[in-house]
């Protein structure tokens, strides 16, 4: 046996989490700047780190500005904000795209460099202490140390890594993912889902890793049908933040599959949620494995029987969102093109070169192109 454990965010899990032990964050200083979108304002949790930091009187600044898969400029002009307010710390309320913005920043805002040097992890050796608090129950952001943007020129999605960019604190309170919309949930959950299952396919994956993800699975197969059936239930919506924790946890160590590299293009180009575009590719690609390493795909989709069961566990979850693609032949090569260099290759079981690639989409657009059956 073999494995490398590293993830040194402190987690606070549970209603109230915030309320209960927040005040531990005072230990990183007396000036915070708060980096969230719009939604905290609706769910609670803006108002509860606002009562936090008067009540400890930390001094704070708030930026509301916040896209879905955040660009560089984007995270160069909330850069721009820290840098005046010059806080000891950086606090995140949001899902995935306001979390990995915040990792950009904690880094960007005390190390002279662009947003493209984030990924030469030799370029710089500090970043700003964070404090994670997610309000969707999918990317697992706040336990990992990856940070995913999109390059304004050429509109491509593509993660950096780098240790110092693990938030010290992480508080999960799940009634802050009670006011996910039907969509939000279903595309947050399958992104999650897409970890715990990519994260057992991993060439990287071990019994310390599979530990978090074959639970995640677990909760999640569980749990996800119910919560769309009843989306006001907290023990389920505790149970999904949880699962998306643990899958997080497992990708933390052992990164992500093809899967995800060939679905950014779907969300940067095609405006497809991220948890939606990993599912969509889900079933050709395991289909493909399965051919070269049958039983590391059955482990990855457990507890499920075979990829036709899990096939029609994905088909029910989508049916409740009317998907569907428009894509030309040419994006499709280029985007194979592309996806056939991906670094997540590397950890991808299986041989997958441009023809391989090119055929997971065009296997993914005979179920979800526009004309298309559905
Ligand atoms: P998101 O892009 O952060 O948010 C999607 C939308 O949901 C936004 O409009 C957001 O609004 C809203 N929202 C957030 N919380 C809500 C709530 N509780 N109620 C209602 N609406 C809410 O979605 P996400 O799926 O969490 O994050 C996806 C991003 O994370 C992608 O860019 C993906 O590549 C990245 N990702 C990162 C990792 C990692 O390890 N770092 C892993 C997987 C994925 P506001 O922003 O205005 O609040
Ligand atoms: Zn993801």
């Amino acid at each position: 046996m073999k494995f490398h454990h590293f993830i040194p965010t402190e987690v606070f899990f549970g209603e109230r989490a915030l309320d209960e032990d927040g005040e531990i964050v005072g230990i990183l200083g007396k000036r915070a700047f708060i980096i969230t979108g719009r939604s905290s304002s609706k769910n609670g949790s803006l108002n509860d780190v606002l009562n936090l930091l008067n009540r400890m009187k930390i001094e704070h600044d708030v930026s509301h500005d916040m896209e879905e898969n955040p660009s560089f400029s984007l995270v160069v002009r909330i850069t721009d904000k820290v840098k005046r307010f010059k806080p000891d710390f950086l606090i995140g309320i949001g899902g995935g795209s306001v979390l990995d913005s915040m990792k950009a920043v904690a880094v960007l805002s005390v190390n002279d460099i662009d947003p493209i040097d984030l990924y030469d992890q030799g370029r710089y050796s500090k970043a700003l202490p964070m404090v994670a608090i997610p309000t969707t129950a999918g990317t697992g952001s706040e336990v990992t140390e990856y940070s995913v943007l999109t390059n304004d020129e050429t509109r491509m999605k593509g993660g950096f890594k780098s240790n110092l960019i693990f938030p010290r604190y992480s508080f999960l309170d799940p009634r802050y993912t009670l006011t996910m919309s039907m969509e939000l949930t279903i595309a947050t959950g399958l992104d999650a889902l897409s970890h715990s299952v990519e994260s057992i396919l991993s060439t990287r994956s071990s019994e310390m890793s599979e530990i978090f993800a074959l639970r995640a699975n677990e909760l999640i197969f569980q749990n996800l049908p119910k919560v769309l059936k009843n989306p006001d239930d907290l023990e389920c919506r505790s149970k999904m933040l949880f699962a998306s924790m643990l899958a997080g946890m497992a990708i933390a160590q052992t990164g992500t599959t093809i899967i995800h590299a060939l679905g950014y293009p779907l969300s940067t180009f095609k405006n497809l949620k991220h948890g939606l575009a990993n599912s969509v590719l889900m079933i050709p690609t395991l289909r493909r494995i399965e051919k070269s390493h049958p039983n590391r795909v059955v482990k990855a989709i457990t507890p499920m029987k075979d990829v036709d069961d899990f096939e029609i566990f994905l088909k029910d979850m989508l049916s409740n969102l009317n998907l569907r693609m428009n894509l030309k032949r040419e994006e499709m090569e280029e985007w194979a093109r592309i996806g056939s260099k991906a670094k997540h290759l590397k950890s991808t079981p299986g041989d997958f070169g441009y023809e391989e690639i090119l055929n997971i989409y065009e296997e993914m657009m005979k179920e979800y192109g526009e004309g298309d059956k559905r």
